[in-house]
Formats: C-alpha cells, structure tokens, sequence
C-alpha cells in the first residue's frame, strides 16, 4: 500500500507567489555559486541536499490524499484542490472506473476540488462518497449552485451516489478494510483507517486532541495502534493549540510526536499545514518535533533508541508518497 499526499494545506489553497520562488531559486544559486555541474542529474543530486523548504514548498493545494492498494477501484480522502491534481494525473482519457471518495467532513477545503474533478463529467465512472455527516450530498451539489459556480451539478454526467453511514460503521473495498473514528473539530469530522495484509495506512486530519488526549485509554492511541503510515493534523505550533486556537479543531506536531509514539504508529507524516506560516516556520516546528521524539520516548521509558516511535516523522507537501 502506498499513501499519496495530493493537498496538504489546511483551510485554503496557498501557493508560492513568485516572489517566493525567486527568492528560493536566489538561495539556491547563490549557495552553489561555486560548484560546476557536470550533467541535470548533478543537479538534480544537490537539489537533494537542500532542504524542502528551499527548493520546494510545504503549502498548495488542500486536503486530497489517496490510497493506493492495487485495487481495481481508487480510494481517496477528501476532495480538497488536490483532487484536481489526481484527476491531472490520471491522463488525457482515462478508462472509465470507480472512485471512492471518504470524506472527513464538510468545510469547504475538504470539498472545493470536487467541481474540477474531471472524472465527474465523464458518463461511464462511478463516484462513491462515503462519510456520516447526513448532509454530503447537499453541501457537494450547493457549492456548484450560481452565483458560486457557473456549472450545475446535473451537468456531472458519471454516476454520483452518497454512501452516508452511522458513526461507528466498516467498509471494504477489495481486500482493504476501512473503519473509521469520530473527531473533535467543529460540526465533527471522522479519521479513517486503511488496512491490508496487516499493513495500515491511517488519515487523521481536521482533529483537536485536548487535555483528555493524555488519559491511558484515550480511543485514538487504539484506533492508531502500529500504524505503518499516520497522516496527523499539525497545523498549528503548540502554543497556538494551546491557546488562542484551542477549540478550533487542529492539532500541532508535538502532539501529533506524543500520540504517535504511544500509539507505535511507525511513519507520522504532519498533515493540514497553516496557510499564514511560510515553507521555513514549518520545517522550524518540525525540527522542534523531531528533538521532542527523542525526549518524548525517553519520557516512555524507552532508553533503548530502537524502541522509539514514530521511526519516521514527515512533513506532508502535494507529491509525497510513503510507502511500506
Ligand atoms: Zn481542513
Ligand atoms: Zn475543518
């Protein structure tokens, strides 16, 4: 199974102005003003070198992430501006097929792909929502009604149907079992859990851990119990989640550092970026995460480094993919 990052912005889509990216491609010529390339793949090969956020970005589209199980039907989360990048992916004319689309909940950077969503329009594919929140299908079909947006919904000609469940219901695809947990965020939102082969992809985005997180049988330490990938939300710094933003439904990378390593979730990859930090003010909190996993597992009574949890901390951009 592999987890593939097509939006990993929070709350909107936020893309490099080009005064971002002459200063990042500035840096970067300036810091190789005294090496000779030889061939691109030498570039290429110092690129590397570099941090992310000097020569790339953490933030663009919003929430999209797909899981790709091998299986017939394509799986998805969310349909932040990301689901319009997958649907880019997919070619010119793709064959028509099935798309499940498992929805965390209604705010609109989790649904304003969906217009653009090309598979829509095409007669032949299938579209499957699934989520809890009984009002899917009107929130999809009224951010596509005028004056928001010049075409209808009855103009998508693919087969659209709402699998609206009850908190606390399974679903397989192929041989990949999803279930799912409610979260704490404004009017709700559900993480959900992929597994296959006894391999596990969870999606925990749009989610508040508060005091209660530190209780010894908090659900979530269960629910993501030896995850091999866990995509957490870490929007904010600690102190923001702890303070002026306590209560807006959002995690920070420390926390998200503390759940993982309870839970030996083994891949942890920062979800749901805030839009006002830049590329550097999140790889700063990210630093500050990874020195806090070190102290975090000692705190756990792990001396022993292989014992540490997560293995792996990630910061999620559009093109990530973890695999395991
Ligand atoms: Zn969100
Ligand atoms: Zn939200």
């Amino acid at each position: 199974m592999k987890a593939i990052i097509w939006g990993s912005c929070g709350s909107l889509p936020s893309p490099s102005t080009s005064a971002d990216i002459r200063e990042k491609v500035k840096g970067a010529l300036w810091d190789a003003r005294d090496k000779k390339f030889e061939n691109p793949e030498a570039v290429d090969r110092y690129l590397d070198t570099l941090p992310h956020s000097a020569r790339g970005t953490y933030r663009a589209n919003t929430s999209c992430l797909q899981i790709e199980a091998g299986t017939r039907e394509y799986i998805l989360c969310d349909a932040g501006t990301g689901l319009r990048d997958f649907s880019l992916s997919l070619g010119k004319d793709p064959t028509p097929a099935t798309y499940h689309i498992f929805i965390s909940h209604l705010h609109w950077d989790h649904i304003q792909g969906f217009p653009f969503f090309a598979p829509a329009y095409k007669p032949g594919n299938r579209i499957v929502f699934h989520g809890f929140h009984p009002s899917i299908e009107q929130t999809i079909r009224q951010q596509m009604e005028p004056p928001c947006f010049p075409v209808p919904f009855e103009a998508m000609q693919a087969d659209i149907v709402f699998d609206i469940q009850e908190d606390g219901t399974s679903f397989d695809i192929g041989d990949v079992h999803i279930a799912a947990i409610k979260q704490q965020h404004p009017g709700d939102s559900w993480g959900y859990s992929f597994a296959q082969n006894g391999k596990r992809i969870v999606y925990s985005s749009d989610s508040e851990h508060g005091p209660e997180a530190k209780e010894a049988d908090y659900p979530f330490i269960k629910f993501f119990l030896d995850a091999d990938v866990l995509v957490f939300d870490g929007q904010y710094s600690i102190e923001e989640a702890a303070n002026e933003k306590k209560h807006w439904g959002h995690s920070d990378p420390i926390t998200a550092v503390e759940i993982a390593a309870r839970s030996r979730a083994k891949h942890l990859i920062v979800f749901h970026h805030e839009p006002a930090y830049s590329d550097a003010d999140i790889e700063a909190l990210h630093h500050e995460a990874l020195r806090h996993c070190k102290t975090y597992n000692q705190d756990l009574s792990r001396e022993d480094p292989a014992d540490h949890f997560p293995k792996k901390i990630s910061l999620a951009y559009d093109g990530l993919i973890a695999e395991m």
